[in-house]
């Protein structure tokens, strides 16, 4: 089968590698083509344009970085919409808003086209490894077809309702890890600047309730000064904002992630966009003169 993929970014590169390894015929495309490169290397075949990937390919996944990315690899000029072919099953990847999978599923299925979101969890390191949890949301059946497909990249694989739920139980997971991520980040200073050792209070904590997935990244991450991406902070504060959108869409209020959302925002203005999403530590290690480092 010929399987098409849109945005070979840090995820979808790693995600598709695995499909391509697994002796799928791939097609990809992205905005830069240098991205590409790696997998056209191993075999994979270049589209011009969504367009194109649709044409030549029954199943098409997307890992892209934003709702609207997302709206503009579907509905730009050449978009996959130009493509599509009655009975085609389009998969998005990206952390996106539900509402917008669900617009894009009700065009789809007006040309027969059934769509899934099926965001992942587990990091560069998870796509890499094939051991990502994937959610998706969509018709069973679809899911069924292309379960083959997913587990080239996942091992948990979560059936979670209609489209878009793929993307409400994704953003449930990061308002709680990107919450764990700050916090952590302010007990380690606050830790630090009384007393304790950085390794000493990782292992406390470790053996504690406060103990969270973020934190566990520590040793490799920020006891060693290294914050490059990863997942990176702008697309924490995409995942935040699409988080708190949701939540005014349901009437829920928020109060940890407005504060979540404005620590992430501090990071970038800090000029932190760009690192991987630990880094919100940075700025409040520079206001306070600590810094959480252990490198052994
Ligand atoms: P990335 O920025 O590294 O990759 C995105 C890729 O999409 C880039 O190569 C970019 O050129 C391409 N792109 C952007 N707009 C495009 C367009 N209009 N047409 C074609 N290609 C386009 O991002 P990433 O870290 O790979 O993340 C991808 C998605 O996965 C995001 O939605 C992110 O929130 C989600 N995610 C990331 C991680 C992580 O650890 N990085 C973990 C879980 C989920």
């Amino acid at each position: 089968m010929n399987i098409g993929f849109i945005g070979v970014g840090r995820m979808g590169q790693r995600m598709s590698s695995r499909i391509l390894d697994a002796g799928y015929s791939l097609t990809i495309h992205d905005l830069k083509k240098e991205a590409a490169v790696p997998l056209l290397e191993k075999g994979a075949k270049w589209g011009n344009t969504p367009g194109e990937v649709a044409e030549s390919c029954r199943v098409v996944f997307s890992s892209l970085p934003s709702p609207q990315s997302v709206e503009e690899v579907v509905y730009g000029e050449n978009g996959l919409r130009t493509g599509w072919k009655d009975g085609d099953i389009y998969v998005d990847m990206s952390t996106n808003s539900p509402s917008t999978i669900r617009k894009i599923a009700e065009d789809a299925g007006i040309k027969g086209v059934t769509v899934l979101d099926a965001p992942v969890s587990g990091g560069t390191q998870g796509a890499e490894t094939g051991t990502l949890t994937i959610m998706v949301g969509g018709d069973p059946a679809a899911t069924k077809k292309i379960q083959g497909i997913l587990r080239t990249m996942g091992k948990k694989i979560f059936p979670v309702g209609d489209a878009g739920c793929g993307n409400v139980a994704k953003l449930v997971n990061n308002l709680i890890s990107l919450g764990c991520n700050s916090i952590s980040a302010e007990g380690f200073v606050l830790g630090v600047k009384g007393g304790i050792h950085p390794q000493v209070l990782w292992e406390i904590i470790s053996a504690s309730t406060g103990n969270n997935w973020c934190m566990q990244q520590y040793p490799n991450t920020t006891f060693k000064g290294n914050f490059e991406p990863g997942f990176s902070v702008g697309l924490a504060y995409k995942d935040i904002g699409l988080v708190l959108d949701l939540g005014k869409e349901y009437n829920v209020p928020l109060p940890v992630g407005l504060a979540v959302q404005k620590d992430l925002h501090d990071t970038m203005m800090a000029g932190y966009a760009d690192k991987g999403v630990d880094a919100v530590i940075l700025p409040l290690e520079e206001a306070t003169g600590v810094t959480v480092r252990s490198p052994e």
